[in-house]
């Protein structure tokens, strides 16, 4: 029995109560867009931190207005909510929460009206810096969606079947993840996580008009490394400076930081995980349970003092 309350239209439900029409524009045609959010326990203070919620939210009305949906709540109203559903299921462990704006009722692919919302947190907890483990990739034959086709800048349900496409084919041949390439031929990004080079003591990772989605990980990757002085350029970059990679790492809101340590069958860093990848993931996990003050802005407290 499934103990996780759910807010769903404007109700705290169980996780078994919450339900959709099977002939929802949702359930049909994926027709939802929705945002991925962390939050993490911090087990000195004991308080439970939201992760970049406003970025999150902001992104979340952006995929709205791409996809032609209306939001059916405020920006205020949806962070509200979030914070009472959280505070609900009162865990005290690092949780992940689902916000889907969703074609509700039956309607159809092109349906413009009747959307709703649902917010799920469920346990999530963090990957231990001791076991972080370094995962093989490859270069998917299936190309990124781009921007003229199904807009990879907006988060919407059916955009990750792109993504499963190439994940499916990636395990099918003995690999843990893919790797996209853009229909421009350029590295775009995972089927589920943007992507990170370091050679030569700099970061370099794909410019955001390289079929990815804005990573909100990416930005705070970013912002560490200039505080660190470490060079980024955000660039086109071409798949065999993934081969030639002395570090390679995944970065999202669940990806966290995946160390990759070949892709291909290269080996990157002789198959190990590099210095700089744990270093940045050290600086994350100390962002997300608040000991970085410098980035105290992208933390909300939804529980402690
Ligand atoms: N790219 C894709 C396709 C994703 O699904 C995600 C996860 N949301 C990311 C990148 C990373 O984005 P973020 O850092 O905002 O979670």
């Amino acid at each position: 029995m499934v103990k996780n309350k759910i807010w769903l239209r404007g109700k705290i439900v169980l996780e078994s109560e919450a339900m959709v029409n099977i002939l929802s524009p949702t359930s049909q045609f994926g027709l939802n867009v929705f945002e991925g959010i962390r939050c993490y326990w911090s087990y000195d203070k004991k308080n439970l931190y939201a992760i970049c919620l406003n970025e999150h939210i902001d992104r979340l009305f952006e995929s709205c207005k791409l996809i032609g949906i209306q939001p059916p709540y405020t920006k205020g109203k949806v962070i509200d909510y979030f914070k009472q559903i959280v505070i609900a299921n009162n865990y005290k462990s690092d949780v992940a929460v689902r916000v889907t704006i969703f074609g509700d009722g039956i309607g159809s692919w092109h349906s413009t009206e009747n959307f709703d919302m649902f917010i799920a947190p469920i346990e999530k907890q963090r990957t231990d810096i001791n076991n972080l483990i370094g995962k093989t990739a490859c270069i998917s034959s299936w190309q990124r969606i781009n921007d003229n086709i199904m807009p990879p800048r907006a988060k919407i349900g059916a955009n990750y079947m792109n993504s499963r496409y190439a994940y499916l084919q990636a395990k099918r041949d003995g690999y843990d993840l893919p790797i996209f390439l853009g229909t421009d031929g350029k590295v775009a990004e995972s089927s589920g996580a943007c992507l990170f080079i370091v050679k030569k003591g700099k970061l370099i990772t794909p410019e955001t008009t390289s079929s990815i989605l804005e990573s909100i990980t990416r930005n705070i990757i970013v912002e560490f490394a200039k505080i660190k002085g470490i060079e980024v350029e955000e660039r086109k970059v071409d798949r065999t400076e993934l081969y030639l990679a002395d570090e390679l790492f995944l970065a999202g809101t669940a990806a966290e930081i995946t160390p990759i340590t070949s892709v291909d069958k290269f080996n990157i860093n002789n198959g190990n995980i590099g210095k700089i990848t744990y270093e940045l993931y050290k600086e994350y996990l100390d962002f997300v349970s608040g000991a970085n003050k410098a980035f105290g802005h992208y933390l909300t407290k939804i529980i402690g003092r």
